[in-house]
């Protein structure tokens, strides 16, 4: 039996429609505009990541939700999980963006960092 994919590159805005075969073990890849789409589809193929953004909540009544994501790619089957995760997760002083908001997020080996600069918004609250 053929395994077939088919779906949309999304290395670069070009968004190129890919079709990948597997036969025997290689991957055929069509559709593709540069080698990264072959990359891509074989990854779609064999193990699937995406970045994950999303928010938590935090203590300040200025900032109640804050923007996180993933410090890089995770395991696509992890996002329902990842998502869970970040609905448990209260900040309780005010973050720098690029800030560790849970480190190892679902044992993914990736962080899950602050995309804001709460300090901004709420003051520095080291030693509150
Ligand atoms: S195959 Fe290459 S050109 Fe096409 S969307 Fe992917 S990265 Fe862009």
């Amino acid at each position: 039996m053929t395994e077939r994919l088919e779906t949309i590159c999304i290395v670069c805005p070009n968004g190129c429609r890919l079709v990948a075969e597997r036969k025997g073990n290689a991957i055929e890849v069509r559709g593709n505009k540069c080698p990264r789409g072959i990359a891509y589809a074989e990854a779609e193929m064999t193990a699937p990541t995406r970045s994950f953004t999303g928010t938590v909540a935090s203590v300040f009544a200025e900032m109640p939700v804050v923007p996180v994501r993933t410090a890089g790619e995770v395991p696509k089957d992890k996002i329902k999980e990842i998502a869970a995760q970040t609905r448990e997760i209260l900040l309780k002083r005010a973050y720098a963006t690029g800030e560790v908001a849970e480190a190892n997020i679902c044992g993914t080996g990736v962080d899950l960092i602050v995309t804001a600069d709460m300090r901004k918004v709420v003051g520095n609250t080291e030693g509150v």
